[in-house]
């Protein structure tokens, strides 16, 4: 059981520091926007541009999911990489976000099974005591 314990006392540990690796994420100053760019690529439907057998045109466009519904918008060229950064920095904030979520119920699973096993060994030394009855006596 002393084996068990102390395993589960390096897991705890390593849970936590993986956790605190995460708060740099948390941390930063970055502002974030939930959404995300993407390349669409399309015929315009004139009938003799190049794009009919050749390349289709492309534009970047931005799938903005900071209301109910997405909204997906093209945004002047000029801001597609602040943008970009934007996104990204939402996107790795989500994912240490989820990180953190997992991490914190494998802490709390190792936290109740470090209290199972040490009660376990509470409720033998209990059963060892020899207890003084004359306090219930003396209640009559
Ligand atoms: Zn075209």
């Amino acid at each position: 059981m002393t084996r068990k314990l102390s395993l589960l006392r390096t897991k705890l540990n390593d849970t936590h520091t993986q956790i605190q690796q995460l708060l740099p994420d948390f941390k930063a100053r970055q502002p974030l926007l939930p959404g995300s760019l993407y390349t669409l690529k399309r015929r315009c439907g004139k009938p003799n541009c190049h794009c009919v057998e050749g390349p289709l045109h492309t534009s970047t466009v931005l799938s903005y999911r900071g209301e109910q519904k997405p909204r997906t918008m093209t945004p002047p060229a000029d801001q597609i990489d602040a943008l970009e950064n934007m996104t990204d920095d939402y996107r790795d904030f989500r994912k240490a976000r989820a990180q953190v979520v997992r991490l914190q119920r494998q802490m709390l699973e190792h936290v109740d099974q470090i209290q199972t096993l040490r009660v376990q060994q509470g409720e033998r030394n209990f059963r060892k005591i020899r207890f003084d009855s004359s306090y219930a006596h003396s209640r009559r």
